[in-house]
């Protein structure tokens, strides 16, 4: 099977006063809409991965994930799309909740573990699957040199120059990605990452991990509102305002926490005027079923 997708994700400008007043402009890369499941950079980060594991002649996709990943359910749907079986490994003691239920619905087994055990990952693979000659290991999140060559793909979509990128870091993956992308294309944007938990500094390390090139690119580490999955008035206020006034869905755990930083940054006169921003919808409008109650 020819493991790839057809990609959607048009560049569209999102209007403002406060764009206006500082003379940015501020447009928005819809990788969100890529696949309702297999969204944003998860797909970016898996397509090379499932064509290794094909090359590999490996039916079992075995992953790892917290109970509200992202990346477990994009590979349980891809899984699924492109005729693999899949196994998520969940870290912590059993429960439920909608992501794990669309996992599952997709054929995804989900084997629970403990903190401790869930540390190790490739000792749990052997353990569970170290016989299952079809298992193939994926690592959380995507995180992987396969991950990073997707997500360099972006940039060759992109028709237009832009001063700035913004996007939303959990592995780093992604960053390291785009900044390749933007190496080889030779191009100036200054890349701006924003870490989704705290003490994000420790990203410069895993994206360094996974560039072709050194490179200079900025990290906002002050855009955590408390660490991962956490988030306060604040941020769900932000999020309550940009959603009715741009029709673009965000959440609060990844893209939440990357347009306040940017809209933040544009409040303080951070850019120059006449600056083009780019910021990368990196997907994962479900993690908001995971966080109705903040929103009451
Ligand atoms: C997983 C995810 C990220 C983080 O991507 P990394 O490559 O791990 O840094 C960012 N945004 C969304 C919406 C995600 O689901």
């Amino acid at each position: 099977m020819n493991i790839d997708l057809e990609i959607f994700s048009p560049v569209q400008q999102i209007n403002s006063p406060l764009f206006d007043s500082h003379g940015v402009k501020v447009f928005i890369k819809r990788d969100d809409l890529i696949h309702p499941m297999i969204s944003g950079n998860k797909w970016r980060k898996l397509k090379y991965v499932l064509k290794k594991a094909q090359t590999e002649d490996k039916t079992h996709l075995v992953t790892f994930g917290g109970a509200y990943s992202n990346h477990l359910m994009a590979t349980a749907a891809a899984a699924a799309k492109f005729g693999y079986k899949s196994t998520g490994i969940v870290r912590g003691e059993e429960v439920d909740n909608d992501t794990l239920f669309l996992c599952r619905l997709h054929g995804m087994k989900l084997q629970f573990t403990d903190r401790d055990s869930y540390r190790d990952k490739p000792a749990l693979f052997n353990q569970y699957f170290g016989n299952d000659e079809q298992a193939f290991f994926i690592d959380e999140g995507g995180a992987s040199a396969e991950g990073a060559k997707g997500c360099s793909e972006l940039v060759n979509e992109l028709t237009e120059t832009y001063d700035h990128f913004f996007c939303a870091c959990g592995t780093g993956t992604t960053a390291a990605g785009i900044i390749n992308g933007l190496n080889d294309h030779q191009l100036k944007t200054k890349f701006n990452a924003v870490p989704v938990f705290k003490n994000g500094g420790f990203i410069r390390e895993e994206i360094d991990r996974f560039l072709t090139a050194p490179a200079n690119y900025d990290i906002h580490t002050d855009y955590h509102f408390g660490g991962y999955g956490k988030a306060n008035d604040e941020l769900i206020n932000f999020i309550k305002q940009f959603v009715p006034a741009t029709g673009i869905l965000i959440e609060p755990v990844y893209t939440g926490k990357m347009m306040y930083a940017l809209y933040d940054l544009i409040t303080r006169g951070h850019f120059k005027p006449g600056s083009r921003i780019l910021a990368i919808h990196s997907g994962g409008i479900w993690g908001l079923l995971g966080m109705k109650e903040k929103f009451k």
